[in-house]
């Protein structure tokens, strides 16, 4: 029995036969004309276009058609055809597509995150493009049985090609918890691991056991192994299912159980989940595409469709938070050295465009017209002085529930004059451990440090949930670490009085919360404060928790 950690990103447990995928990647000299290069590029573009209408998975479908899109844009034509200039048979063209594909990596990468994701995307376009050339296509992965399908990485390609009758579980050796295999798992329900090292391993025929909640994958488990994890999982599920209704300790005490959502979908996913309202409601997500602002009227219908999804229920909207991993064309112009300190969030309202203040209108208008709980928040704020000044201009347009997102050292450390401002708070765990550690929050060799668990910065929170506590303001968490039913005992300890997660989340931390009362859960916060690193609160707080 041998065991390789990951990345675990989306739960479940199983045992199956490893069927690996290898991409082919041509290691020899492929010589061609201009003309044969650009026909490849346009056979490549064709293919994509035909496996995106054949993708029955939203995600894949969306990646397969925005790589279609690359491959047909005029730019990269022209830089191949910069670079093959004469009419002649080259022996090797290879160095001048990957040259031409060049200037699209370096401005994917230069504006990180989801986006420096994608470069794999585009690689895999010059890839495709060099084997067409050379006539060493791969083949479709056909799947005959059930199957653990593991892979150096997974290109949308590769997902949208797969047979997910026959999938029982992804274990990738690249990617981070918003890979695109990260996604496409999640969507379907398919326990997956991201980010294991290791896997490579592995060959077809190994059998392996995969839980992809705790990002394991066992070699020949033995069977009290597969026990064990099984035995943990399906009472994780049990416990979940068996819980319904809005958020309560099992002493009653309650605790607002939100959703975060992107899209007029995720909030109907939201209303499905059982959430008590929207906790988050991201709204640079509707603009990360658009070239120019949407107009008011516009993005007074875009909201209207998000409220009417919810209708009945809170409704906490962020305003653009866009930046760093979330750049929106219309909105960040300026490359910057440093995107997650750089102009994000509120601090855009520096550009004196007026965008945050024509968003204010539209949503006080989307509310007004569909009679919706509204709360608005900003991104990114460090100062009193910046929460002042947001919540004047919100208030201007008639919204009565103003707060700001508390994801900045800074504005933990002085949230007794951050929150006097406004009438809430939102700790925004993410960015708050990311720039608490100094470690960026996409960085798989940084997962040890881009913990929420770990004490420094739970003793950030701690102090802002004790002053919004003395302040009498609501206090929620709306980052990843809401989702985790222990750390969110450990926050419900602290003083948070709202949990905001994916749906998919919601059912099993509020069956979990259910199981302890108030007293145990500042028991637990206070164990977890006084660790001296992530892993010994976690394993502490288990202790108790599970006890
Ligand atoms: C956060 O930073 O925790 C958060 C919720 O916002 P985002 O992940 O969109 O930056
Ligand atoms: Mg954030």
């Amino acid at each position: 029995m041998s065991s390789f950690n990951g990345i675990g990103v989306s739960p479940g447990v199983v045992v199956g036969e490893v069927h690996r995928i290898r991409h082919t990647v041509v290691d020899h000299e492929v010589p061609g004309t201009p003309r044969q290069v650009l026909d490849a590029l346009e056979a490549v573009a064709a293919d994509l276009e035909r496996r995106a209408i054949a993708a029955d998975i939203e995600v894949a479908r969306e990646v397969l058609q925005a790589q279609a899109m690359i491959a047909q844009d005029p730019a990269l034509v022209e830089a191949i055809g910069a670079r093959l200039t004469d009419d002649i048979t080259y022996p090797d063209v290879r160095p001048a597509i990957r040259d031409a594909f060049s200037g699209f990596r370096a401005a994917l990468e230069s504006l990180g995150g989801y986006f420096a994701e994608r470069v794999h995307d585009l690689d895999e376009i010059a890839d495709r493009t060099i084997a067409e050339l050379s006539g060493e296509k791969s083949g479709p992965v056909i799947l005959s049985a059930p199957s653990v399908i593991v892979a150096d990485d997974l290109t949308p390609a590769d997902t949208a090609a797969l047979d997910m009758r026959y999938c029982l579980a992804l274990v990738v050796a690249k990617g981070g918890p918003t890979s695109h295999t990260a996604i496409v798992a999640r969507g379907l329900g398919i326990p997956a691991v991201v980010g294991c090292n290791d896997a490579e391993q592995l060959e077809s025929g190994d059998v392996v056991m995969v839980d992809g909640r705790h990002g394991l994958v066992e070699r020949n488990p033995d069977e009290a192994t597969v026990l064990h994890h099984k035995t943990r999982e399906d009472a994780l599920r049990a416990r979940a299912a068996a819980v319904t209704g809005p958020g309560r300790l099992s002493d009653s005490t309650p605790v607002n159980l939100l959703a975060n959502a992107g899209s007029v979908s995720d909030a109907v996913s939201a209303a499905n989940a059982g959430a008590e309202g929207i906790g988050l409601f991201r709204t640079e997500l509707l603009f990360l595409s658009r070239e120019t602002e949407p107009s008011v009227d516009e993005q007074v219908a875009l909201y209207t469709d998000v409220f009417t999804a919810m209708a009945g229920h809170k409704v906490v909207v962020r305003t653009l938070d866009a930046g760093s991993d979330k750049p929106v064309p219309f909105l960040n112009t300026v490359p910057e050295e440093n995107p997650a300190l750089g102009v994000r969030g509120w601090r855009l309202t520096r550009n004196g465009t007026g965008v945050m203040r024509r968003q204010l209108q539209a949503l006080a208008q989307a509310a007004t017209d569909t009679h919706t709980d509204l709360w608005v928040m900003a991104p990114m704020i460090d100062t009193p002085a910046e929460a002042a000044d947001f919540a004047a201009q919100a208030r201007e347009f008639g919204i009565r529930h103003v707060g700001v997102m508390i994801e900045t050292p800074a504005a933990a450390l002085l949230a007794d004059k951050v929150l006097a401002e406004v009438d809430f708070g939102s700790l925004g765990t993410n960015d708050l451990t990311q720039y608490v550690m100094a470690a960026d929050r996409l960085d798989a060799r940084l997962s040890d440090l881009t913990d929420s668990w770990h004490p420094a910065v739970l003793r950030a929170i701690s102090l802002a949930a004790t002053n919004a506590t003395t302040l009498a303001r609501p206090l929620g968490v709306c980052g990843e670490a809401a989702a985790d039913p222990h750390l969110a005992a450990v926050l419900v300890g602290l003083g948070v009085t709202s949990l905001s997660m994916a749906p998919v989340a919601l059912a099993e931390v509020r069956g979990f919360l259910a199981t302890v009362d108030r007293a145990t859960c500042i028991e637990v916060s206070q164990i977890a404060l006084a660790a001296s690193s992530a892993e010994e609160a976690k394993a502490m707080v288990s202790a108790v928790l599970e006890s």
